[in-house]
């Protein structure tokens, strides 16, 4: 299938991309491309126009400012090969290698991924569950969005049309902090047909003293499981609080059936994946 005809821009900086959203009412990003374009060949989105981010310096790459900043145009391939995601955020780099194939993780890119709010992204859950600020600019200027309140519905953000995401600012895990990703994918595309992301802190006595589990894939879009978080909070972190807990997973939550997996399997995925995630989180805490 081809695309309807659109007009390309290719800015230098981030104002002028900003400035093309503005004066085109009906223009669409482009970043990797992955999800847009066949959206776009599907007839599904017919932009008046596509603004490539790919020109614009400064938008890729991961450094330690206060906090991890991963630029919004850093690809999954250079999450993977980032000895200091390795170091400070396994999960990162462990999800993105388990991200689509080589083409997706060569050319999608985090602020992509955030912003398209997929329901079974990965990065979606693995953002919120780190508890990562997203900052974005447009004509008002910059402004930042905690990752709870971006993902607002089904493919929809609370970004403004004329606002990019220029940057992600994850939390520096201190003290006895663990995290893990598990995702039960989609055999053909990666995608999660559940996939939940857990990071924990171990107080004294290896109690849990703080946790926040994010799940993707089961709802219309990434979300804490709270039911669980609370349930485990000030807990031992024993085999059977884990499981109490992992039970607890979908509780509150609408939960997606399609041809796929219904809603019930999904529920009884979601049991699974939390468990492992705690386990490996909580394993991890430990050191
Ligand atoms: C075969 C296949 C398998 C895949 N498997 C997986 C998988 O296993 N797990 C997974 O999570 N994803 C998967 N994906 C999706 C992939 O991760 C996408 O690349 C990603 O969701 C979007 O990133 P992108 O850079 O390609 O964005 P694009 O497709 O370029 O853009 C997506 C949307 O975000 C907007 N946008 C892009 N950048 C910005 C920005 N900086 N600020 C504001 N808006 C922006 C665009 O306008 C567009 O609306 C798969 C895709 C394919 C084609």
């Amino acid at each position: 299938m081809f695309p309807n005809q659109f007009a390309y821009h290719r800015p230098t900086s981030v104002q002028d991309a900003v400035r093309h959203l503005q004066e085109i009412p009906d223009a669409k990003l482009l970043a990797g491309g992955h999800s847009l374009l066949p959206a776009m060949k599907l007839r599904l989105a017919a932009p008046a126009a596509l603004v490539d981010l790919n020109r614009i310096d400064g938008l890729r790459g991961i450094r330690v400012d206060g906090g991890i900043r991963i630029g919004a145009m850093t690809t999954y391939r250079q999450l993977i090969d980032s000895a200091e995601l390795r170091e400070r955020v396994p999960m990162i780099p462990e999800a993105a290698y388990h991200v689509g194939d080589l083409q997706v993780q060569s050319l999608g890119t985090v602020g992509g991924a955030l912003a398209h709010a997929d329901p079974a992204a990965d990065f979606t859950a693995i953002i919120l569950a780190l508890g990562g600020q997203i900052t974005a600019v447009g004509a008002g200027g910059e402004r930042t969005i905690s990752a709870d309140e971006l993902f607002v519905d089904l493919l929809t953000t609370s970004l403004q049309p004329d606002e990019i995401i220029t940057e992600v600012i994850i939390p520096v895990p201190g003290g006895r902090t663990g995290m893990h990703y598990e995702k039960h994918r989609h055999p053909a595309s990666g995608y999660a047909v559940v996939g939940v992301a857990a990071v924990l802190t171990l107080g004294e006595g290896d109690t849990c003293q703080s946790v926040r589990i994010a799940v993707t894939g089961a709802t219309s879009k990434a979300t804490r499981a709270t039911a669980a978080e609370q349930a485990l909070t000030g807990q031992s972190l024993d085999d059977q609080a884990v499981a109490r807990a992992a039970q607890m997973a979908g509780d509150g939550l609408e939960l997606n059936g399609d041809h796929y997996a219904s809603a019930e399997y999904r529920r009884h995925l979601l049991g699974v994946m939390t468990r492992r995630a705690l386990e490996k989180a909580t394993s991890r805490a430990r050191g």
